[in-house]
């Protein structure tokens, strides 16, 4: 089944790896702590730079920003970020390149985000901070990295979860109390908190937060998996319409499934049109 909805989409994060990562499946999850954890089920799937277009095309999609891992390992964060800067480079007008490193690699992650920055990515993640460390660390450690990120005008996808709920691989425990004490550290940043943000946007109803959101954004991946779709318009009664990005996280999830919640809520037209495709274009000028 495709969708026949006309007007622009862009899906604002899905996760292409090279061949290396499926020929080399069995060691690549023994030294990254997050792909191991992503990819232990031999279920998970893992797709190509073809398997994506050939998705994009059938569910009338026309560009797709491809994201990276929360990478621990530092040759997997390369491989992973040099497959989608050459597909972005043989598809320019398809896909938007971010790239993922860890933060709390210090000089050695910039130059990689540098090395990047130059040959067009135009963001930087998705960010695993379970994995990665960050949960656990003085967010003064990450300020070199936001501000790299701030200067360069490059948001941050940052993956997000419920602190209730079933278990599921990569879940992570970066929930609502860490994504606020994160942009209260780091104002300027732009942010886009995957998977609804584990349903912080809830959170700008207390009234000691006077817009915590300024400069965040969340997206939809995957969320057909944990919410009902009425949270997309309960998210816009609360924070805007234009806080919310359509995102799939294909392969996890198939594109076509999230358009289809997405055209089923009772957003208006040119609401859907803002999480579609208007939010994410704003956001990356
Ligand atoms: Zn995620």
């Amino acid at each position: 089944m495709s969708n026949n909805y006309k007007n622009k989409i862009i899906d604002s994060m899905v996760h292409i790896l090279p061949e290396e990562f499926i020929t080399h499946r069995e060691k690549f999850l023994k030294i990254d702590l997050t792909f191991g954890e992503l990819f232990q089920n031999p279920n998970s799937k893992i797709s190509n730079i073809d398997e994506l277009l050939n998705s994009m095309e059938k569910n009338n999609i026309e560009k797709a920003i491809c994201c990276g891992f929360g990478w621990t390992n530092k040759k997997l964060a390369k491989l992973s970020n040099d497959y989608i800067i050459q597909s972005y480079i043989k598809n320019p007008t398809k896909i938007i390149p971010f790239c993922s490193i860890n933060p709390l690699w210090g000089d050695e992650g910039i130059d990689e985000i540098e090395r990047c920055f130059e040959m067009g990515i135009k963001g930087v993640g998705e960010l695993h901070p379970d994995y990665q460390g960050i949960i656990n660390c003085q967010l003064s450690e990450l300020r070199k990295f936001f501000n790299y990120c701030e200067n360069k005008n490059l948001p941050v996808v940052v993956h997000a979860s419920e602190p209730i709920g079933k278990y599921y691989p990569g879940k992570g425990t970066f929930t609502s109390k860490y994504i606020l004490e994160l942009i209260e550290f780091f104002p300027n940043n732009k942010f886009i908190f995957s998977h609804l943000g584990g349903g912080v946007p809830f959170f700008a109803l207390m009234k000691e937060f006077s817009n915590p959101f300024i400069n965040s954004y969340f997206d939809t991946a995957a969320f057909s998996y944990i919410y009902d779709k009425k949270i997309i318009e309960i998210i816009k009664d609360i924070i805007g319409v234009d806080k919310i990005i359509f995102s799939s996280d294909f392969p996890v999830i198939s594109q076509n499934r999230i358009i289809q919640d997405i055209l089923s809520t009772n957003l208006s037209d040119t609401e859907k049109e803002d999480v579609f495709h208007k939010n994410i274009s704003k956001l990356l000028n």
